[in-house]
């Protein structure tokens, strides 16, 4: 695993232990050129899905921009950071047991829509009114920097 800091290709493994009810592997890694540290995890991929987006563009689906979103619309939510990956994790393998490698990005957002409906209701609007233009807009990095908070406080819908 490269080092995200140096770059250098050998990195050593420090710690590895399972993470969010073992769906996956945490692993602490350590930079010997550097001193860097970061972790890693390691998970089951059961498909490597594709995201269709309404404009008909095909992007291999990503699950870390699907997180960032994620836990954007639940900055400062009194919600645990283990609840988030398990709900993160869960969207993805509801997705991946979809039976199908072509989801919808409009499938996912609603996916999305529906878990953090569950969970927090000021995350649920807050995505829920982004992803409203993000529909027009078809574009996720747009998305993802519309959803982040005005420093200068939150509207409480
Ligand atoms: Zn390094």
């Amino acid at each position: 695993m490269r080092c995200p800091f140096c770059g250098n290709i050998d990195t050593q493994v420090k710690d590895s232990r399972p993470a969010e009810d073992h769906v996956s592997i945490r692993r602490r890694r350590f930079c010997p050129a550097c001193g860097g540290r970061f972790t890693t995890y390691e998970r089951v991929q059961l498909r490597d899905l594709v995201v269709i987006k309404s404009s008909g563009k095909r992007e291999d689906f990503d699950r870390d921009k699907l997180e960032r979103s994620i836990r954007i619309s639940m900055q400062k939510r009194p919600i645990e950071p283990e609840r988030i990956d398990q709900m993160i994790s869960g969207i993805v393998r509801r997705l991946e047991s979809m039976g199908e490698t072509d989801v919808g990005s409009k499938q996912i957002g609603e996916i999305v829509m529906e878990a953090l409906a569950r969970i927090d209701t000021v995350a649920y609007v807050r995505f829920a009114s982004v992803y409203k233009n993000f529909q027009q807009a078809d574009d996720f990095d747009k998305f993802v920097a519309e959803l982040r908070p005005q420093t200068a406080g939150e509207p409480e819908s």
